[in-house]
């Protein structure tokens, strides 16, 4: 499985890419910004783009996906619960303070816990890990772990926009993120990437040193 990084868009949120060697299948978690580069990406390695996830719905991991869809034509899946927020992008940019005209991405599908995506041979699996927002997701691939705003690089993600709670994603991290395996990578929506064991220890919240 090849993974890269693109930190993008408005607050340099993290795209990812991946694509499947052997299928050459591939997909995207979080389009917050200008396809271009993963485009070329995908053209380089012979690459047919098969699923746009995201990890919730907020306006920078969702921002270039309406652009994407016009190259495309697929579906942006989100959790049920987050779906109103895809649905709203130019309602929550002026929320957050940004004077433009984006369309909101179409054709929205959604996904619910446990549900699993295929690329290639690889199974992508969703964990529903609320907190965030109400609809925030990791998805489980193997030993990686895509974690959104759920679960960062020493810190978690706010919980005081809509529909946020420090309760729910306490126990989001606590009873779900933090019982897999210490070894599986973090590749979080902002900033760099860590590991749930690293982060069971040092994470600022939750981290047993940090208690
Ligand atoms: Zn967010």
């Amino acid at each position: 499985m090849i993974i890269k990084t693109f930190p993008m868009g408005l607050i340099g949120t993290n795209a990812y890419l991946l694509i499947d060697d052997a299928s050459k299948e591939a997909l995207i978690i979080d389009l917050g910004g200008d396809i271009s580069p993963i485009k070329s990406e995908l053209e380089n390695y012979g690459a047919e783009l098969k699923f746009i996830l995201n990890t919730h719905g907020h306006f920078d991991h969702i921002f270039g996906e309406r652009d994407a869809q016009k190259i495309y034509d697929i579906p942006v899946w989100v959790h049920e619960e987050d779906k109103y927020l895809v649905e709203n992008l130019p309602k929550q940019l002026e929320k957050f303070g940004f004077v433009m005209n984006m369309e909101s991405p179409q054709n929205i599908k959604t996904f619910t816990e446990n549900d699993i995506f295929k690329l290639g041979d690889n199974e992508i699996k969703v964990m529903h890990t609320p907190g965030h927002t109400p609809g925030s997701v990791c998805f489980l691939i193997g030993k990686n772990l895509f974690s959104g705003d759920t679960l960062f690089y020493t810190s978690v993600g706010r919980t005081d926009f809509e529909g946020g709670s420090f309760a729910q994603i306490s126990d989001s991290i606590m009873n779900k993120l933090f019982k897999l395996d210490d070894e599986i990578t973090v590749y979080p929506g902002h900033d760099a990437k860590t590991t749930i064991g690293y982060e069971k220890k040092y994470n600022c919240y939750f981290g047993s040193q940090n208690l």
